[in-house]
C-alpha cells in the first residue's frame, strides 16, 4: 500500500524504529534507516530489510542532536530516493535522575534529541511534501508526552512538547494532504528500557525479571509489554487512506496507561 512512498525513519537501528521500518517496509515503502550502532550490523540489517520486502533501503548515521545533520539526511533522503513521503521522528534517548541533581548536559541532550530534532525535521521535510500535497509525519513521544513520571524531568518536558508540536503542525497542514500524529506508547521492551531495568535492578538488590513485572505494573492497568511491530502497525495505519482525517492527535498504545 506504502509502494512508491519514501519513509525516513529516524533511530531506526534499534528497538521502536526498528519495528516501524520494518513495518513501512513491508507494505512497499522505500526506507531511510538512521541510528547508531556497530557498521557492520547496520549493513546487515539494511540489505536484509532490502531483500526480505524488495524495496530500496539506504542507511545515514547523521546525529539528530545536530540540526545540520537532520537537514543533511532530510535532503540525502530526497536526492537519493526521490522524496520524502512519510517522517517518522522516532530517535529518542533517556536519563533518570531527580530534578535538583539532573545533569545539565542530560538535559541539553535530551532536549536536543527528543524534541529540537522532531522540529528540525519537520521543518526541513514539510516543504517537500507541501509541493506534492502529500505527507505523513508521525512523531514518537510516549504516555509521558501526556502525563509524568519521577526522575525524568528532561524526557517527559521533552516528549510533552512533541506532543504540542505535534499539535501546531498538524493545524498548519490541515488543508495540504498531510497530517501530523503522535504515538504515545507506554511499556516497550526495548534497549532504552532494558537498561532501566537493569539499573533498577542493581539499585534494589532484585533482578530484571522482577523489575519487570513492577515497573510495569507501576504504570499500566494492563501487564503487558508493547512491541516494536505493534507500534509499526499503527504507524502503518496513520500511513493508510483510512486515517486521512486523523490529524493533531496523541495516539495512546500503553496498556490502558494515561486512562487510569
Ligand atoms: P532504543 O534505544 O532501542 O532506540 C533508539 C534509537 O535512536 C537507536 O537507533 C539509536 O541509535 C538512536 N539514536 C539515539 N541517539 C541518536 C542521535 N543523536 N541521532 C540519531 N539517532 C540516535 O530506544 P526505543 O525504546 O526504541 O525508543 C525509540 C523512541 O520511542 C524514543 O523516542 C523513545 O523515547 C520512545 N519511547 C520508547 C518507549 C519504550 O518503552 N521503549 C516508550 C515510549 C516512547
Amino acid at each position: 500500500a506504502l509502494k512508491g512512498k519514501v519513509a525516513l525513519v529516524t533511530g531506526s537501528t534499534s528497538g521502536i524504529g526498528l519495528g516501524i521500518a520494518r513495518a513501512l517496509a513491508a507494505q512497499g515503502a522505500d526506507i531511510m534507516l538512521n541510528g547508531f550502532g556497530d557498521a557492520g550490523e547496520i549493513e546487515a540489517l539494511r540489505a536484509g530489510l532490502a531483500a526480505e520486502f524488495s524495496v530500496r533501503v539506504l542507511y545515514d548515521g547523521a546525529d539528530l542532536s545536530k540540526p545540520d545533520q537532520v537537514a543533511a539526511i532530510v535532503q540525502k533522503t530526497q536526492s537519493e530516493l526521490g522524496s520524502l513521503d512519510v517522517l517518522v521522528n522516532n530517535a529518542g534517548i533517556q536519563f533518570v535522575a531527580p530534578v535538583d541533581e539532573f545533569p545539565e548536559a542530560k538535559w541539553d541532550a535530551i532536549l536536543a534529541i527528543n524534541l529540537s530534532a522532531v522540529f528540525y525535521g519537520m521543518k526541513y521535510a514539510i516543504p517537500g511534501m507541501k509541493a506534492k500535497g502529500w505527507g505523513r509525519i508521525i512523531n514518537i513521544a510516549s504516555a509521558h508526552g501526556l502525563v509524568a513520571s519521577p526522575n525524568k524531568v528532561a524526557y517527559v518536558a521533552a516528549k510533552h512538547g512533541v506532543v504540542g508540536a505535534t499539535k501546531v503542525a498538524a493545524i498548519e497542514l490541515a488543508n495540504d494532504g498531510i497530517t501530523v500524529n503522535a504515538i504515545c506508547p507506554g511499556w516497550v521492551l526495548t534497549p532504552l528500557v532494558q537498561k532501566q531495568l537493569e539499573d533498577r535492578a542493581k539499585a534494589a538488590g532484585t533482578d530484571v525479571e522482577t523489575e519487570k513485572k513492577k515497573m510495569i505494573s507501576e504504570t499500566q492497568p494492563m501487564h503487558k509489554f508493547s512491541s516494536p511491530e505493534e507500534i509499526g502497525a499503527l504507524a502503518v495505519f496513520l500511513c493508510s487512506d483510512g486515517a486521512q482525517t486523523i490529524t493533531g492527535t496523541p495516539l495512546s498504545i500503553d496498556g490502558g496507561w494515561v486512562a487510569h
